[in-house]
């Protein structure tokens, strides 16, 4: 794993019964590691209580900043504000229930020592966000809408309809079956 995800790792073995609090940031560092990804920056707390019980570890999630994605209509940079709340229950087991498996409850085997959280805070993020992401949503503000851009857009659009529509006109089946119509008269 690399050394950004790994200030993701919480060490579980030698915490005593009870509840614990770990903090965490995500930066951009964090984002570059999940390549592809709809994410391109951002600032986020991400705050875990994590209650220690004998054979099972309760962890409640609590992320909150900006993140800055595209905006669905002019393709910049959108910064909205998020937030998410979830918890994470590990149970501590050499047999696995696979009926019980999940994106909230997983298992970890006697002899592991340490959880690695980055892939489900990445994807807890992910999932705060609101499908539709365009400037004027969350507090921002229309304004920052670069219509310049969705006008060249818009008319990139226009431009390749007319010649969808001009390479049907002329295609060569059509003049043939006209000739054919012709030499009929
Ligand atoms: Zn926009």
């Amino acid at each position: 794993m690399s050394k950004i995800l790994n200030r993701y790792l919480v060490q579980f073995k030698g915490l005593a019964v009870g509840q614990h609090v770990f903090s965490f940031d995500v930066d951009k560092a964090f984002f570059d590691e999940f390549e592809g990804g709809e994410i391109s920056n951002g600032r986020l707390s991400v705050e875990v209580i994590l209650n220690r019980l004998s054979n099972m570890i309760e962890l409640d999630f609590f992320i909150e900043g900006d993140v800055e994605v595209k905006c669905d209509r002019c393709l910049e940079v959108l910064t909205i504000p998020t937030e998410f709340e979830g918890k994470l229950v590990v149970r501590i087991s050499d047999s696995i229930d696979e009926s019980e498996v999940s994106d909230e409850i997983w298992y970890v085997s006697s002899n592991e020592h340490e959880l690695s959280l980055a892939q489900y805070i990445y994807e807890s993020i992910c999932l705060s966000l609101p499908l539709q992401r365009y400037h004027g949503i969350l507090g921002t503000s229309t304004d920052d809408c670069d219509s310049e851009m969705l006008e060249r857009l818009q008319t990139l659009s226009l431009d390749e309809n007319q010649e969808v529509r001009e390479a049907d006109s002329t295609d060569s089946r059509w003049d043939k079956l006209k000739d054919l119509m012709n030499n009929q008269n």
